[in-house]
């Protein structure tokens, strides 16, 4: 079987860093590439399964700092597949969560360029499992909500505040870390408790990684403090209490000392 062909695209999910949370088809994947384009977020040691021949090629964005705009990204790789070469397009954690998919999908669809997708691991998942919890819990979050606090440049934050504080809910936020404080506000002011649960997880899965637990009335201050230039993930809900025995095993809590601060 050859499900990577000269002249096609794979969007390959690169997990969250950690090289081993890659699937072993996007392993597989990786090392069959004649180029590479990838995002900031893909993990050094992923990339070092690329062929020693295969061009890799950084197309990051960082917010505030895009390097290529998404539609350079997308002509980038069709023009690489048309001219023969075996794309994959490696994206930080699942391709399709918060990662462009569509558009570089739509970009291959219509020059004819065969395209497919391999999953991976999305932050959400690893920055549970590194905090040892489960996102739900039954009987008290029944749902987990993953949402972008994202926003254009200028442009205000417009989430339905009334549907994300559900107490039984657990609620991801990608892309949260400028947001924090805005997000604190207003879920309180949408009825959700000061008292409710967060974790912040910086670079989840690499050796850089960072946890903070902390409460949602306390969230901002943490943001704004404890916070480095890693990519942060927001963890928001009663099922994150189960982290608090983690909080006492590796003192890795800020809310008692932020509470001080405030
Ligand atoms: N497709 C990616 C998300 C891309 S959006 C996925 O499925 O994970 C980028 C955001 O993802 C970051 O701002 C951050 O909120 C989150 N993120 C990505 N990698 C992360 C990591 N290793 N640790 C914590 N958060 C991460």
């Amino acid at each position: 079987m050859n499900d990577f062909p000269d002249g096609t695209v794979w969007l390959v999910g690169a997990g969250p860093g950690d090289p081993e949370l890659l699937t072993r088809k996007a392993t597989r994947l990786i090392g069959m590439a004649s180029v590479i384009f990838h995002d900031a977020l893909v993990g050094p040691g992923v990339l070092e399964l690329a062929a020693p021949d295969a061009r890799i090629l950084h197309v990051g964005k960082r917010s505030g700092r895009h390097s290529k705009d998404q539609s350079t990204i997308d002509r980038l790789i069709v023009e690489a597949a048309l001219a023969g070469e075996r794309v994959v397009r490696l994206k930080g954690g699942d391709p399709a969560i918060f990662g462009r998919a569509t558009e570089e999908l739509e970009a291959c669809c219509t020059a004819g360029v065969a395209v497919s997708i391999c999953p991976g691991v999305t932050a959400a998942s690893a920055a549970a499992a590194s905090l040892g919890v489960s996102l739900t819990l039954r009987g008290l979050a029944r749902k987990l909500t993953f949402v972008t606090a994202h926003v254009r440049a200028g442009e205000p934050l417009d989430l339905d505040w009334s549907d994300l504080a559900d107490p039984a809910a657990t609620l991801a936020v990608y892309m949260g870390k400028a947001a924090a404080g805005d997000i604190s506000r207003q879920l309180i002011a949408a009825g959700l408790r000061g008292d409710t649960p967060v974790a912040l997880v910086e670079s989840a899965s690499l050796p850089t990684e960072g946890q903070f637990l902390t409460r949602l009335d306390l969230l901002p201050l943490v943001a704004r403090t404890a916070l480095g230039d890693g990519p942060a993930l927001l963890l928001i809900g009663a099922a994150l209490r189960g982290a608090l025995p983690l909080m006492a095993r590796t003192n890795v809590a800020i809310g008692e000392a932020c509470a001080f601060a405030a």
